[in-house]
């Protein structure tokens, strides 16, 4: 097999807090190969963000540190580059689009200039030869008179159309990767499915492998080739997309399954949510951290915490009673 684009070995990262130390992300292990697309998925405060400004060495320290692990792209560690080293990286061989555009879009800058800008720097373009590119990449991601639009600034565009432009923009310089966190969780269901759908349609046909972080099952079910579920800063269950659909090995992954709506329920009844909390990170019970909300725990759940183990090939549970 083709040495992956991405291997994340063993990453470990935690916050000094007032309350403690938090382990945002505990002994994460996971790859992802050319062309494909790994959903990260799991409630809010599993530890999906900080993996991904792991990757991108975008940590804020203090309070975070990246305590252990291995990030290895295209051969190198980045955990061992130098900063200017990283730099490099990001924006160019990969790419970030995050959920909030209005936040990750400079509000006085032309959209245009901010596509263009990474273009000369990254590729030493002119900046004429830079608009071009931009111009052509709004045309891209379908966003109609791109010509015009070059000279708009954010607050200009609707939502979905600010997030095709930060597709635009991640696509600039060809990356290899692209990180997507809750890209359209701010949007609207069917401008959502829209944009996730060119966002997949254009890395398919770039050959872009993706990292899309979602809390969304339903997203996961359309557009991942594998998925990797977190729980409290670890992963919980891993494999296929359609295996894990198929096949959940894991209490929390089948209760994250029963609440996405089917087309043969009742929509009547509510869909079964999982109870109870996410995990408070810097106080995990030694055993599993599910073990409070799992219909299936047992005293052995509480005593100790079960390691990732395989199910089938490429398919791995943390989980001793299925
Ligand atoms: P999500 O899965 O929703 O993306 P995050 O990865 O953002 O979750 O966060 C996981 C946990 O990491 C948070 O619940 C919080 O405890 C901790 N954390 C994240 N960022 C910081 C920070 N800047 N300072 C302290 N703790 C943080
Ligand atoms: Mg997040």
């Amino acid at each position: 097999m083709a040495t992956p684009v991405l291997q994340v070995r063993n990453l470990t990262t935690r916050f000094k807090t007032e309350r403690g130390v938090v382990t945002a992300v505990d002994n994460v292990s996971f790859e992802v190969a050319a062309g494909e697309t790994l959903a990260i998925v799991g409630e809010s405060g599993s530890g999906k963000s900080v993996t991904s400004m792991s990757i991108l060495r975008l940590i804020p320290s203090p309070p975070g540190r990246i305590e252990n692990g291995e990030i290895l792209f295209d051969g190198k560690d980045l955990l061992k580059l130098n900063e200017d080293e990283m730099r490099a990286i990001r924006g160019d061989r990969i790419a970030m689009i995050f959920q909030d555009s209005m936040s990750s879009l400079n509000p006085s800058i032309t959209i245009g200039k901010q596509i263009a800008e990474p273009i000369t720097l990254h590729r030493n373009a002119s900046w004429n030869e830079a608009y071009e590119k931009a111009r052509d990449l709004l045309s891209m991601v379908q966003i109609p008179d791109a010509q015009s639009r070059l000279s708009v600034y954010p607050h200009q565009f609707s939502g979905g159309m600010r997030q095709r432009s930060m597709i635009a923009m991640a696509l600039a310089c060809q990356p290899k990767l692209i990180i997507a966190d809750e890209p359209t969780t701010a949007l609207d269901v069917t401008v959502q499915a829209q944009i996730l759908d060119l966002l997949k349609d254009l890395t398919q046909k770039a050959q872009t492998s993706m990292i899309l972080i979602t809390h969304d099952m339903g997203v996961v079910a359309r557009y991942a080739d594998r998925v990797a579920v977190m729980y409290g800063g670890r992963i919980v269950e891993q494999g296929p997309a359609r295996e894990i659909f198929n096949r959940p090995a894991h209490p929390y992954t089948q209760g994250l399954l029963a609440s996405i709506p089917r087309i043969d329920s009742d929509p009547s009844q509510p869909l079964p949510a999982i109870e109870g909390m996410p995990p408070d990170l810097s106080a995990l019970p030694v055993g599993c951290a599910f073990a409070p909300r799992c219909p299936k725990a047992t005293r052995e759940c509480e005593a100790s915490r079960p390691a990732l183990a395989k199910v089938s090939e490429g398919h791995l549970k943390a989980c001793f009673n299925t």
